[in-house]
Formats: structure tokens, sequence, C-alpha cells
């Protein structure tokens, strides 16, 4: 079930639904999403679905994930990443093949620890996390050419947007847990008058809350 066939069937899987960017789709047809969960799940790692992680927490559905990254390359290959909510890590390795540097922050320090050891069994040494409440970002290598959002905040953290670097842009899903969750696209745009953030709705979405504070 972790075979290469079933690798492949999924991306067969995402181009039918639409993923375009063939660097996205080679990146996820090598990456071992299997190594990303639990042991008793790994038979379903490639199904097009969420899986549980602990601490209440989920691998984002591989569709969502190649989405977002497609998105996040549509106006070129952004220097760095800012991913908020590095959970299984399984994001993060797929940027890692995309970009130059990812950094990462999560809230919870488990999740943080057993993406390290994945990172580290997978040979990836481009990303930099943090065990860190997102809300503040991450100033110290701000500001962002791109981030990307991977837990929905009701509203739009005023510090993610003051972290995007001029002309860089924001993948976020927003909206309660009860109602719609939508994926935003933020780009910080120049204007004659100074500049502005435009947005533009994409899907609708389901991601676990974006919560305020750090867990051990
Ligand atoms: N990118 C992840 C992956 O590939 O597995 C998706 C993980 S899950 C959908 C979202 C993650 O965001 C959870 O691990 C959660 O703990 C984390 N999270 C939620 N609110 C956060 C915050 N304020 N700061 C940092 N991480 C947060």
């Amino acid at each position: 079930m972790t075979s290469q066939r079933t690798r492949d069937r999924l991306i067969e899987r995402l181009r039918e639904k639409g993923i375009r960017n063939e660097e996205v789709l080679r990146v996820m047809q090598t990456m071992p999403r299997h190594l990303f969960v639990d042991e008793a799940l790994s038979h379903r790692a490639y199904e097009d679905s969420a899986l549980p992680i602990g601490h209440g927490q989920t691998i984002s559905q591989p569709f969502t994930v190649a989405r977002m990254t497609e998105i996040l390359l549509s106006r070129g290959v952004p220097e760095k990443v800012l991913e908020v909510g590095t959970g299984s890590g399984y994001q993060a390795a797929i940027l890692s093949r995309l970009v130059p540097q990812v950094l990462s922050v999560e809230r919870i320090a488990p999740l943080i620890n057993q993406a390290r050891e994945r990172f580290y069994a997978l040979n990836i040494h481009n990303i930099t996390l943090k065990h860190s409440d997102g809300s503040w970002g991450w100033p110290q290598y701000a500001p962002y050419p791109a981030i990307i959002v991977t837990a929905a905040p009701e509203d739009v953290p005023k510090t993610l947007l003051d972290q995007l670097a001029p002309g860089g842009i924001m993948i976020i899903p927003v909206g309660s847990q009860s109602g719609v969750q939508k994926l935003f696209l933020i780009t910080r745009t120049a204007t004659a008058e100074g500049e502005e953030f435009v947005r533009t709705e994409l899907d609708p979405v389901k991601f676990v809350p974006f919560m305020g504070s750090i867990r051990k």
C-alpha cells in the first residue's frame, strides 16, 4: 500500500482534480507520505484524504497540499517561505524540494520533535523549525516573500501581514470551525498612495483551528 504504483495513482488523481504544476506533482510523487503518519495508518497514506497525527491535529489532504503549493509558486519561486503549522512536517518537506529555504513554526512541541526526526531521516536540511505561536510569525527571518498558513484563524493575524515582504504572497485558510472556511491568497501590493493587501478568495476548505499560545 506504500508502493510506487499506489503513489502514482495519487498523482493521477491530483492531475484529474486540476493540479497542473509538474514540479509539484513530481515532488509529491517521490515524497514518502507514509513516513509522516503513524505506522498503523501508513496503508492509507496515499489516499487523497487528511489523516490524524495525534494531539487532535491532522496531516492535510494531498490535494490541499498540492493546491496551496501550486499557488505559492504561481508568481515564481520565492527565496524563502514561512509556514505556520508544521504538523507532521509533510507540507514543509514538499516545499523544501521546491524553494531554497523553509522556516516553519508549530505550537505543539512533540510534533516539532517528530518532524525534526523525519527531516533528518530524509536528508532534508533546508528547513528551520521553531516551537512557537505562529500568531507572532517569525520576526528573525522576516520579511517573507511567501507565507503559508496550514491552520484556520477567524481573521488573518496582523503580525503575519506585517512580516510579508512588498510584493509577497500569503496563502491562508480563514473561517470558523462550525461555519464556512475559505482559502485566501493575499498579496502585498504597492499603490500610488502607499501599499495595500489584495485578497483573492479561492476554494472552500476545512482546516483545524489556528490557536493562540503554545503547548509543551
Ligand atoms: N502542514 C501540516 C502538515 O503538513 O502536516 C498540517 C498540519 S495541521 C492541518 C495544522 C497545524 O497547525 C497543527 O499541527 C497545529 O498544531 C498547528 N497550529 C495551529 N495553530 C497554530 C499557531 N498559532 N501557531 C503554530 N502552529 C499552529
